[in-house]
């Protein structure tokens, strides 16, 4: 049993007794964990009450070798969620934030990266950029990352360039555009925008700086959302919980 290091964000929290909980964490160095907090409920307990939902913390634990769940020791505040306290629907983000980093990775599967684009996403959430325009690009590069992301320049299924300005064939199943030779006898293909598949690619691009600020017209806003609505939900295999608030954050 070795004690570890690492900063992490909390997903979720449960109770376990009159004074612990049990926490889901997303760390940057060993992917999620979960931990039992002893003492947690205490008011001057161990962890000063830096375990709050959405909070980046600094931790200490034990990584036990078993299927037992890891022992928290020690976790310090560095910097709290405060979307909640401008509005609901950036709670509902930042709750959606969490519940991909919950259903999309595996516990000890470190995704260092992926921990620093949520936590981008957060600090985000309470800045002023569009809000759904901050989920779109979260989701984009959690998949991207985690090799999920569907294609949006290549035919999927031959490569063949597909551009155009009308409405573009994009197969849920296939993951990603489609030519129209290849549309035919795909399941579960949905005609777009060309215009929204453009900004998805744009979006998805690792090399878009993070301090570009994404304004994406209303109108193609519902497309993007309900695109993507449906591939998360076909990739996790279920919809996601927070999905049907996502429509709140919308402004
Ligand atoms: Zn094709």
């Amino acid at each position: 049993m070795s004690s570890e290091k690492s900063l992490a964000v909390v997903l979720r929290i449960v109770d376990f007794s009159e004074s612990s909980y049990v926490v889901t964490l997303f760390t940057e160095d060993f992917g999620k964990i979960t931990a039992l907090a002893k003492g947690a409920k205490r008011p001057k307990g161990p962890f000063e009450s830096a375990l709050d939902l959405l909070a980046v913390c600094r931790i200490v634990f034990l990584h036990k070798s078993s299927d037992a769940l890891d022992l928290l020791t020690e976790a310090k505040l560095e910097r709290r969620f405060r979307g909640a306290t401008r509005n609901l629907a950036r709670l509902y983000a930042g709750y959606y934030v969490a519940e991909l980093l919950t259903e999309l990775t595996d516990e000890g599967d470190p995704h260092a990266e992926l921990f620093r684009a949520a936590c981008d996403s957060l600090a985000a959430l309470e800045g002023e950029e569009q809000l759904d325009m901050v989920i779109v690009r979260y989701e984009l590069t959690a998949l991207r990352l985690l090799g999920h992301l569907p294609r949006f320049g290549e035919c999927v299924r031959c490569s063949d360039a597909v551009r155009g300005e009308g409405r573009i064939a994009f197969g849920q199943l296939a993951g990603g555009v489609l030519c129209q030779r290849c549309r035919v006898g795909q399941r579960q293909v949905v005609s777009v925008t060309a215009d929204t598949i453009r900004i998805l690619k744009q979006i998805s691009d690792p090399q878009l700086p993070k301090s570009h600020k994404i304004e994406v017209k209303r109108t193609l806003r519902g497309e993007l959302r309900g695109l993507l609505n449906q591939y998360v939900s076909n990739l996790l295999g279920h919809r996601p919980k927070m999905h049907k608030y996502l429509e709140l954050i919308a402004e």
